[in-house]
């Protein structure tokens, strides 16, 4: 393949301080370093943790200047000279874990998440908001030409995560799972693997479209409102068949709320599985309950190479189709505001040319 023509300076989404706002910009294309790859990002998800990056919503700084974006996908433009395995011409994707140290204690036991030294794209590393996005190449995903790469593009965090969170839920096919927060970006996901991994789903959002798009395009079995029930913690259980609850919950919300109350609508013996990170919230259980229901509760934090491979090859089967929005990378804004409000069904998709 010959080398493709990579410009000096690139449009791209920037933050100079925490709070915002994000202006969009011309900025300079960098280099990928001995054992990075530069990918010209096509399309790029917009997730909540782009949104409390800007916020400085967590116990964790950002970069700054900051750009954001860790659902991008694209074509492998230039590599460095360590890398053997990723081709230019590739297509591939900009994870969350941009990168790892590969030899610490939990990179060793395939837990990279967990590294003391892994690198965040759009956190602690600028991320896919921008045309030329650097990433390790022994951490970049591994597309496939056959990839739609704007629906791939959220199976790069919200898929991975989710699937991981289903599998961290022990639940097995034929067993229900409740989605709380299966509206939106991550929960629209989990509902389709949920699905393709033989579970039953109840899902927990409000608003008539997130309603719609959960029975009707996602194959819900049960549809919760949180707004509008007067009693969740009953209202879910009455949605499984024999009213004892779901064999799992996994809490994907942006709210404190429902950490609060699903240990107490989760079956005996069943797993309540955090992953949404609202700002500054606390998880409760009554302990009465935990004991005798003999209930775990358990975070779940992206996922390895492994879990990403397996979540991207569920896409490639077809087996994934969340509904999702394309809109240019200059309105970033408008998406985040929408986002603060509640009002997204499923993933928004930015495209970099626009
Ligand atoms: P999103 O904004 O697309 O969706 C959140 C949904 O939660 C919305 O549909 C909203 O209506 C719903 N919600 C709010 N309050 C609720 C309540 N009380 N009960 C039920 N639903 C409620 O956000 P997203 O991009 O899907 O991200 C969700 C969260 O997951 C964010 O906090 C994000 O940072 C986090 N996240 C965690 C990981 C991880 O590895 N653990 C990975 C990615 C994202
Ligand atoms: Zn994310
Ligand atoms: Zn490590």
């Amino acid at each position: 393949m010959s080398q493709p023509e990579i410009p000096k300076k690139q449009w791209a989404q920037v933050i100079q301080k925490t709070g915002g706002p994000v202006e969009y910009k011309e900025i300079d294309v960098q280099q990928p370093g001995p054992d990075e790859v530069l990918i010209n990002i096509k399309f790029s998800g917009v997730c909540h943790t782009d949104l409390h990056a800007v916020n400085g919503d967590w116990p964790l700084p950002t970069k700054l200047p900051l750009v954001g974006g860790h659902e991008g996908a694209g074509v492998v433009v230039a590599r460095g000279e360590l890398v053997k395995d990723v081709e230019i011409g590739d297509y591939a994707g900009v994870k969350w874990i941009n990168g790892s140290c590969l030899a610490c204690d939990f990179c060793q036991q395939a837990d990279e998440p967990l590294c003391p030294k892994a690198l965040l794209s759009g956190y602690t590393v600028d991320g896919s908001f921008q045309q030329y996005c650097i990433a390790k190449a022994a951490h970049v995903a591994r597309l496939t030409k056959d990839m739609d790469l704007a629906a791939a593009a959220p199976v790069l965090c919200a898929g991975i995560t989710v699937y991981k969170g289903l599998k961290e839920s022990g639940a097995r096919p034929g067993q229900t799972v409740a989605i709380v927060g299966a509206g939106g970006g991550l929960g629209s996901l989990a509902q389709q693997y949920a699905k393709a991994m033989g579970l039953r789903v109840i899902a927990i959002d409000t608003g008539d479209e997130k309603k719609k798009m959960c029975l009707e395009q996602l194959d819900a079995a049960e549809f919760v409102d949180f707004a509008k029930s007067e009693n969740v913690v009953k209202d879910v259980q009455a949605a499984t068949e024999d009213g004892l609850g779901p064999h799992a919950v996994l809490l994907v919300a942006v709210n404190e709320k429902p950490f609060q109350q699903a240990a107490e609508y989760v079956r005996p013996r069943g797993t309540v599985v955090c992953i949404g990170l609202p700002a500054g919230a606390y998880l409760r259980a009554p302990v009465f309950e935990t004991v005798i229901k003999m209930i775990t509760i358990r975070g779940s934090y992206v996922g390895n190479r492994k879990d990403s491979a397996e979540a991207l090859d569920f896409f490639r089967r077809g087996l994934i189709k969340a509904p999702f929005k394309v809109v240019g990378l200059s309105e970033l804004q408008s998406v985040y505001d929408k986002m603060v409000k509640g009002e997204i069904a499923g993933r928004y998709v930015l495209d970099t040319s626009k």
